[in-house]
């Protein structure tokens, strides 16, 4: 059995991004620029003005005072999206945010330090040379590499790309994971239950779910029994995935067959079976296709489990296919409230905590029940605290490493 960080070095090792496309702007939130993004043009294209008011020349504001105010006659007018026009000796021209800076003005001054009368401005105190102009390329030159490579766009970004005049950008692919659910005790939503045994199925869609948060495309391949036909069947059903994740089926029971029959209808070469961390000892990751490009992760069916390794397993390769750099869920120290114990330290323990940002810092407290089939347990939960192989206890405010899975706490708290 191999350590939680060395199965998560496999993972990563054999994980590559996808190959490139090009989406429309309107579609790029979230994906990862694929493409150097240059500037067009200078930004701004020319000197503007940054406020309403009159352009002037300097010379003639020169020793403006309340009681001798400077005098000049309007002769014209520079609003954005205007024409160029020019200003002479003792002349202005009336200005507003976004107008070309007129041919011989070389000063704006603000519309509250002035009065019009019949054609005239006049201008109570000496502004400096240049006051309020933007100067032309402040922002950016013609050239200057604007974003690199690599980056995940958020609106900022996304609003660079429309002012340098780009209506499409090349992102990477994300993956489409397939999902297979097996269990002959499984029911899809809608089915009615028959028997006492039946359970209906959670981790098909918090699964189809994590894969949208970690920005993959998901697909549900289907359930299936606990029978070699079935199984065979619904698996050949996975081929045009690029990751494929099952869940249950995946321990030592007679009728766990999905390790060996991703094998046989898949091709996976199976990297490794069993990880030493709590919940998801059974886990099992592979790869597969032509180039051993796609990935297989045998997700084990207890519910928490399977969240679980979703977050700290599965989610970093999603990322990593689609382009990211930053790939982990985030990890801070957080004070474990009541404390921890139990009885062997053989094993990396994820126990479920909600954390809450207080004046000490970050305090993680655990949910009572800490069971794998726990569910609920995970809906009060936004981090995973580590209690880390060989420690068998955790006392009351003891700090820990939590993983956050879920940042909205920082928004104010988890509702109840
Ligand atoms: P397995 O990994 O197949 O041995 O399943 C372990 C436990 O998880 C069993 O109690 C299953 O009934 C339960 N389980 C498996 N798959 C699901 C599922 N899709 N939704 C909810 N519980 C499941
Ligand atoms: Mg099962």
């Amino acid at each position: 059995m191999i350590s939680f960080e060395e199965a998560v070095r496999i993972i990563v090792e054999n994980t590559k991004p996808l190959g490139l496309e090009k989406v429309f702007l309107d579609n790029a939130l979230g994906r990862v620029l694929a493409e150097d993004i240059y500037a067009d043009r200078d930004n701004p294209p020319a000197d503007n003005s940054g406020m309403d008011g009159f352009a002037v020349r300097y010379e003639d504001i020169k020793g403006a005072t309340e009681e001798n105010p400077a005098v000049l006659e309007i002769i014209a007018e520079s609003k954005a999206g205007g024409e160029l026009v020019k200003v002479k000796p003792k002349t202005a021209a009336y200005i507003y945010t976004g107008g070309l800076i007129p041919e011989g003005a070389d000063t704006v001054v603000q519309k509250e330090l002035t009065k019009v009368e019949d054609n005239k401005v006049f201008i109570f105190q000496e502004l400096k040379k240049g006051s309020n102009i933007r100067p032309q390329g402040g922002d950016y030159k013609k050239g200057d590499l604007l974003i690199k490579a690599g980056k995940k766009l958020r609106p900022a970004e996304i609003g660079i790309l429309s002012s340098v005049n780009k209506p499409t950008v090349y992102v990477y692919q994300q993956p489409r994971v397939g999902i297979l659910t097996t269990g002959d005790e499984i029911l899809d939503l809608g089915e009615p239950v028959e028997k006492l045994s039946q359970i209906r199925t959670s981790n098909t869609y918090s699964i189809y779910s994590q894969v949208l948060e970690a920005g993959g495309q998901p697909v549900i391949i289907g359930f299936s029994k606990d029978n070699p036909e079935d199984t065979q069947k619904k698996l050949s059903y996975a081929k045009s995935c690029d990751v494929l994740l099952t869940t249950g089926g995946v321990s030592v029971g007679e009728y766990d067959l999905i390790k060996d029959f991703v094998v046989k209808v898949l091709g996976v070469d199976i990297l490794f079976w069993k990880v030493k961390q709590k919940p998801g000892k059974p886990v099992a990751f592979g790869v597969w296709g032509a180039e051993k490009e796609k990935l297989f992760f045998g997700i084990p069916g207890n519910p928490v489990a399977a969240m679980v390794v979703f977050e700290n397993m599965v989610k970093p390769a999603i990322r990593k296919m689609r382009g990211e750099s930053r790939i982990f869920n985030p990890s801070i120290k957080a004070k474990l409230s009541g404390g921890y114990k139990r009885k062997k330290g053989e094993r990396l323990e994820f126990i479920r905590v909600s954390l809450e940002l207080t004046d000490e810092g970050f305090v993680a407290r655990p949910f009572g029940k800490q069971g794998s089939n726990i569910l609920t347990g995970m809906v009060f939960a936004n981090g995973f605290g580590m209690i880390e192989v060989g420690k068998t206890e955790v006392k009351d405010g003891e700090d820990i490493k939590v993983v956050v899975f879920d940042k909205s706490f920082m928004d104010g708290g988890l509702d109840d």
